[in-house]
């Protein structure tokens, strides 16, 4: 358990470059080395095949790991009544982990995405973030973060793709990619 007397903090990553998921969990990492308690919560993503999912099942009781999502892509113009509907649950699930205090660091990955392709509303976001008890370190990812959210967090970094290997072809791999 984390100093409870420490003020939490907001921090997002986004842009459109690769790292920022790999950048939320490289923080889950090392809060988990310092035997912090460690919610990851993923908007948008379903399937088990990701290389952290399997690490932390294996290797990190002291992170959580949820999916709400399906393993397909979300249209962001014409998303499925299921995508909304599970981002919605991802949402109010979120709100239950970060309320309940119990997590020094909740992670919701791909928020800002759900928030982009409008299967979540920015207010709810708001209040989510103005309920969170004081130690709650909060990690939001994903492309095209709102510009609200933005000044709301502390931290804030962006990751611009200068170039990436998907561009000359190199498909998606796994300890890479997934
Ligand atoms: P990572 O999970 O590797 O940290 P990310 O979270 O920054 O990447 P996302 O925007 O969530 O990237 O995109 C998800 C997937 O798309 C990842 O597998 C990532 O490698 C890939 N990707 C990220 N940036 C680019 C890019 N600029 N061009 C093509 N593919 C990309
Ligand atoms: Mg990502």
């Amino acid at each position: 358990m984390a100093n409870r007397e420490k003020k939490g903090l907001v921090m997002l990553y986004t842009g459109n470059g690769k790292g920022k998921t790999t950048a939320a969990l490289g923080l889950a990492l090392r809060a988990a080395g310092h035997d912090f308690s460690v919610f990851i919560l993923q908007f948008m993503k379903g399937s088990e095949t990701y290389g952290e999912i399997q690490a932390i099942r294996r290797h990190l009781p002291q992170i959580t790991v949820e999916q709400w999502g399906r393993e397909s892509f979300v249209s962001k113009t014409h998303p499925a009544w299921e995508d909304v509907d599970l981002a919605m649950k991802a949402l109010s699930r979120a709100g239950e982990v970060i309320r309940s205090g119990e997590y020094d660091l909740v992670i919701l990955d791909e928020i800002n995405v759900a928030l982009d392709f409008r299967l979540i509303s920015l207010d709810a976001v708001m209040k989510l973030l103005d309920e969170r008890p004081p130690h709650v370190d909060l990690v939001l990812t994903g492309r095209w973060a709102p510009q609200p959210l933005m000044d709301r967090a502390d931290m804030v970094s962006e990751v611009q793709e200068i170039k990436h290997h998907y561009a000359d072809g190199v498909p998606a791999r796994e300890g890479i990619e997934f």
